[in-house]
């Protein structure tokens, strides 16, 4: 990596010279006539791409276009939650090695990503539950994941401030995965970005890509608000916008884009030390070093662009707070802000070609994109480099809507707006 070490000799360094010597952590190139490869969107899925293509399979000439700025999508707006606790064949080995990639980031950035194994609690509240929530863990077993079933006792000192004998919804336990946790999201795009720059990667930002040049059923590049650049294989990975750059090469997707919104609060002393989910209602909680609650629940119910939400989905989260931990109820709330989540049809996501030869697709990831981001760009890479698909992404195909092949994480159907 041709780009400044940290570490803590840096830091001293830096600190006898009066920081001086600190670099921009990434270039800002223009951008050269033609690439490799041509990365559409400069998210956390985006950049991870560009890092393993460039750091696994020695493919260099790569640009990540960006339309606005590193780390403004929904990599530095989630609410940080990393795990793999799938239950699906098609989808825990994918996030598992996700979860394996989180473990070692910071080492292979050189980045500090706040990565925090503290453990992701869910909870049921009723035998039904605990039923669904003991295969669910016996099928990550299954798979060599950690998982483990908590009963109340062992709950009680661990999330002493949940209301355990609400009369609607009483706390009967909840199913544990003690590697999963958070991460700090934006640092994950700085570090990605970094690292992919020190490879030589071309970081382009506030370049929007405006259409695909395709001749002869093959795509030669793309056209952008600064001009045409050229690629010999081109990958979108644009997230909520998915669906619109996949019709400017003529695809309609299996994809909705609707609106996710989260929340935090005042800082607050340590007040809970794992994430937590509701399982009676749509909530989750963790605290971030900075001791703000954050926290989120369901999608707007509607289709939308807008990268912010409405009132009646905040309403419905502090009710599901409230009746979790009424405790919270005197916290007050400090920001929310909202992201587009490119929702697919059965839940799950899309890593394939496309009908279009060298345009590749990486999209549908829910709400659940950011847990996925290292295996999602590992894999991602793999396909563009190799031209096949990678062993734990195969059943990430697009024509598995038409197939009947559909990895329904929740069993709800064709209901994107229910996954
Ligand atoms: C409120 C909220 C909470 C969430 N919580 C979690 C969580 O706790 N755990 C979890 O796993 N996931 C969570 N997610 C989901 C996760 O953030 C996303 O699934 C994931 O970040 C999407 O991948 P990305 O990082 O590449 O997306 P993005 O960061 O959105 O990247 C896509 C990029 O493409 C760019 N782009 C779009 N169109 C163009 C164009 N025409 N030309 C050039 N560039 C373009 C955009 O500007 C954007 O920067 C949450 C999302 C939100 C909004």
């Amino acid at each position: 990596m041709s780009s400044q070490r940290y570490s803590l000799f840096s830091v001293l360094r830096e600190s006898l010279r009066g920081h001086t010597g600190w670099k921009p952590a990434w270039r800002e190139p223009e951008p050269k006539p033609s690439y490799d490869v041509v990365i559409v969107g400069g998210g956390g899925h985006g950049l991870a791409t560009a890092h393993y293509l460039a750091r696994v399979h020695g493919v260099t000439n790569v640009a990540v276009i960006e339309k606005g700025w590193i780390g403004g999508g929904n990599v530095g707006r989630n609410t940080t939650i990393v795990r793999s606790n799938y239950l699906l064949p098609g989808n825990v080995p994918f996030y598992e090695h996700a979860m394996k990639l989180w473990e070692g980031l910071e080492q292979d950035l050189n980045y500090n990503a706040m990565m925090s194994q503290r453990g992701i609690i869910n909870l049921f509240h009723s035998d039904g539950q605990r039923d669904a929530y003991a295969r669910r863990g016996n099928a990550m077993r299954l798979h060599g994941v950690d998982s483990e079933l908590l009963d109340v006792e062992q709950l009680k000192p661990i999330l002493p401030m949940l209301d355990f004998d609400n009369a609607r919804f009483p706390v009967k336990g909840g199913l544990r995965q003690a590697r999963a946790g958070t991460a700090r999201h934006d640092a994950v795009a700085w570090g990605y970005a970094r690292a992919a720059d020190g490879r030589g990667v071309d970081i382009i930002q506030n370049c929007e890509v405006k259409g695909f040049r395709v001749e002869n059923g093959r795509v030669s590049g793309v056209e952008t608000s600064r001009g045409f650049i050229g690629a010999k294989k081109v990958g979108v990975a644009v997230a909520g916008n998915s669906s619109r750059v996949a019709a400017m090469a003529g695809l309609r997707l299996p994809i909705e884009s609707h609106v996710l919104q989260a929340f935090v609060s005042e800082g607050v002393k340590p007040f809970i030390d794992t994430v937590c989910t509701f399982g009676a209602g749509h909530f989750y909680i963790s605290q971030s070093d900075k001791g703000g609650l954050v926290f989120g629940g369901d999608i707007d119910g509607y289709n939308s662009y807008a990268q912010r939400g409405n009132l009646p989905t905040i309403e419905d989260v502090c009710e599901g707070g409230m009746a979790l931990m009424p405790t919270i109820g005197r916290v007050k709330l400090l920001r929310h802000w909202g992201g587009i989540m490119d929702m697919s049809m059965d839940g799950s996501p899309i890593i394939d070609r496309t009908p279009v030869d060298g345009l590749f697709l990486n999209a549908g990831w829910c709400y659940g994109g950011f847990k996925a981001t290292p295996a999602s760009g590992w894999c991602f890479a793999h396909l563009i480099a190799t031209g096949e698909p990678h062993p734990v992404a195969a059943a990430y195909r697009l024509d598995r809507f038409a197939t009947g092949r559909l990895i329904d994480e929740k069993g709800v159907g064709a209901q994107p707006n229910l996954h």
